[in-house]
């Protein structure tokens, strides 16, 4: 849900021949959080989005959305459960990919479709509703791991646990991470501490 509040012309022809105009996310408004107004939201989009089928390279949300649609007895949005609309979701990181690069349709279109702000949207009443899995809190609190496991010692320990075979076996099956997924390196001698003693050198 991304409010209006520019004041730029809205356009009728096909966009992308100028920046993205980005409307604020419109997260004050009591419907916001309501999944009905969302998934009418999400069907109006999706809809859209399957006529255009442009992003069906960017990442795993539009395959998932277009897969599911090809496989459906209508072969229209219509055929899909809803469950799917979810797994769609899920697969959005975020990136920012398809609303900078590739769609047509963002404000400022008429359509204003604004792709990841409804994923982000849609994430924010799952999150509210608490059907929110253990490991993704877990992996989305990266300031709370990174100091854990950035404690001198700990770190080092951290690191060589995680080229260990058997150690991403775990983790493969306790979290979910690929066995091949590049992990980052933790270190303790943080950015942070390190700006701390840093004094910048006075103008000549
Ligand atoms: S913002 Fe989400 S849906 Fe868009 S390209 Fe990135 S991951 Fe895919
Ligand atoms: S986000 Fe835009 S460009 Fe991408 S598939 Fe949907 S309508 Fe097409």
């Amino acid at each position: 849900m991304s409010a209006p509040t520019e004041t730029r012309h809205e356009s009728r022809r096909e966009g992308s021949l100028e920046a993205p105009l980005r409307h604020a996310l419109d997260w004050h408004n009591p419907q916001f959080y309501d999944e009905q107004n969302l998934f009418a939201e999400l069907e109006r989009v999706f809809d859209i989005c399957h006529g255009c089928r442009r992003c069906f390279n960017l990442c795993n949300s539009f395959p998932t959305l277009f897969d599911a649609i090809d496989a459906s007895d209508t072969l229209e949005l219509d055929g899909v459960p809803k469950k799917v609309y979810w797994d769609v979701v899920d697969h959005c990181y975020l990136c920012d990919m398809c609303f900078m690069t590739k769609c047509p349709y963002v404000p400022p279109h008429e359509w204003n479709l604004d792709f990841p702000h409804l994923m982000l949207r849609a994430k924010a009443v799952k999150f509210r509703k608490g059907d929110v899995r253990g490991r993704d809190k877990l992996l989305t609190s990266t300031d709370l791991v990174g100091s854990l496991a950035g404690i001198p010692v700990v770190a080092q320990v951290v690191n060589a646990a995680n080229k260990l075979k058997p150690v991403r076996a775990l983790l493969d099956k306790t979290l979910g991470v690929h066995p091949e997924a590049i992990l980052p390196e933790y270190h303790s001698a943080t950015l942070r501490k390190r700006m701390g003693s840093h004094q910048p050198k006075s103008a000549p």
